[in-house]
């Protein structure tokens, strides 16, 4: 039989409060509040359970989950550092490209109004992905992905979860190539805002600007530098390296990317749900050479009250 001492479970307790122990930094994760599995109350439990010390809750268009994460947090009196974040859809050169914010304050009023006219066009594209459906025989996508989001960001990943479970594929992945994804036939052109407009409301809430996800875009390598040439010459400040799941040699390439665009790098699992090979803090370390996007404001401690409004 284990011993506690050897029991990893029991023993969690005594690492996690060991001030020598290396915090894991997860800066990628989803909520209830989006497509998200688990509340924000119980991501926040989960995190620390995987060893993460600071958490960034990034759902998409939305900061809804932020302030019951920090409520539950404090009522526990969790060791952990939650950092408030959000995950912004843009559209560059006909892709969807996913700009992640950083520590930003949640009630700044630009970021408040930019996140509402997101949410209307998640919204206008949500009826419009239904419509289509409808139209290629699949009725009732619309009351089925509204109830799956249950009051959160409506995204494909709602209707993906209803077409698995009205039997139209097996796997999420099978129904975004055969349904969701660019060109199938329930494909909306997205209107979302331009990578500029992003990092700009990010930057005025007192946020970094991440590129999220690099190599989940299906980009040549030519495009793909086109578009960190682009992102870093907007402003943008760091793109993530880390991911728990990577082709052979991936990491090192975008540290190199990192290094070459004048960009901080960060590190995310994007989880979603609990499942084997994407988990909180999982295989989250970042590459020598490359500054950790999290130095920019441990150094540089946050002045919300002098910043300009
Ligand atoms: P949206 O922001 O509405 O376009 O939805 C994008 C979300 O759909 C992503 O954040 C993922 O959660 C999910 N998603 C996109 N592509 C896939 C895929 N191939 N397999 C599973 N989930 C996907
Ligand atoms: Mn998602
Ligand atoms: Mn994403
Ligand atoms: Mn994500």
């Amino acid at each position: 039989m284990m011993s506690p001492a050897n029991d990893p479970k029991q023993t969690a307790g005594a690492i996690l409060t060991d001030s020598t122990y290396a915090v894991i930094y997860d800066l990628h994760s989803h909520t209830t509040a989006s497509d998200g599995r688990l509340t924000p109350e119980a991501l926040v439990h989960r995190a620390l359970e995987m060893r993460v010390g600071t958490l960034a809750i990034t759902d998409h268009d939305t900061v809804a989950a932020i302030p019951g994460a920090r409520a539950e947090i404090e009522r526990a009196g969790l060791p952990l550092t939650l950092i408030s974040g959000v995950e912004i859809s843009t559209v560059w050169e006909n892709h969807e490209i996913h700009i992640v914010g950083l520590n930003i304050d949640i009630t700044h009023p630009s970021l408040v109004t930019f996140l509402q006219a997101q949410t209307e066009r998640r919204q206008q594209r949500a009826m419009l992905i239904a419509e289509r459906l409808d139209k290629a025989q699949i009725p009732g996508a619309w009351e089925g992905a509204l109830k799956l989001a249950d009051g959160g960001a409506v995204t494909r990943g709602h209707f993906a979860r209803f077409l698995v479970e009205a039997g139209k594929a097996n796997t999420m992945a099978d129904v975004f190539k055969k349904y969701l994804a660019r060109g199938k036939t329930g494909y909306v052109p997205p209107q979302w805002c331009t990578i500029e407009q992003a990092i700009d409301v990010i930057h005025h809430s007192g946020g970094k600007a991440v590129i999220a996800h690099p190599g989940r875009y299906n980009l040549s390598a030519k495009w793909l530098k086109r578009l960190l040439a682009h992102f870093s010459e907007s402003g943008g400040d760091a793109m993530e390296v880390a991911q728990c799941q990577q082709a052979p040699h991936e990491r090192a390439q975008l540290a190199a990317y990192a290094r070459q665009y004048g960009l901080m790098a960060s590190q995310g699992s994007d989880f979603h749900q609990p499942c084997p090979w994407i988990e909180l803090g999982r295989k989250l370390w970042l590459p020598a050479g490359v500054e950790g996007v999290w130095q920019s404001w441990e150094q540089q401690p946050q002045k919300i009250n002098e910043r300009e409004v």
